[in-house]
């Protein structure tokens, strides 16, 4: 992360689940080591645009932020300090589309790491 002309590794980050065009979403979190501001990185990769988007929220754009997101963490960076259990590691969130007749009747979220692992976060019913 940048700031105060300083580049620093993020203090915690947030692996979310995929919304809508928006997946790999992460949000690294940090105060810059030079001014104390708080900061969030919030980076997600748009499937509608093939590109990565990045954006930067600061003091209380940064908490607002991240209490916006909260709800959608799969897993944190200092989470696997102290937890562990499967999947592990570094994970990501996805969703598979559960269709009948051609329409999507449920979205199974999930959490996956790359080993292959996954574990379903939420089941939302479209019915
Ligand atoms: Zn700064």
């Amino acid at each position: 992360m940048r700031h105060c002309n300083s580049v620093f590794s993020a203090q915690d980050i947030w692996y979310l689940l995929d919304s809508g065009n928006y997946t790999k979403r992460k949000l690294y979190i940090a105060d810059c080591p030079v001014c104390n501001k708080k900061m969030a990185l919030y980076s997600f990769f748009d499937t509608d645009k093939n590109s990565y988007f990045e954006k930067y929220y600061y003091s209380g754009g940064a908490l607002k932020i991240k209490e916006k997101l909260k709800k959608d963490v799969v897993s944190t960076m200092l989470g696997f300090k102290y937890k562990y259990k499967a999947p592990y590691g570094f994970k990501y969130g996805k969703n598979t589309e559960i269709k009948r007749n051609g329409k999507v009747v449920a979205i199974k979220q999930y959490a996956c790491d790359f080993w292959g692992r996954k574990e379903l976060v939420k089941k939302t019913e479209n019915e």
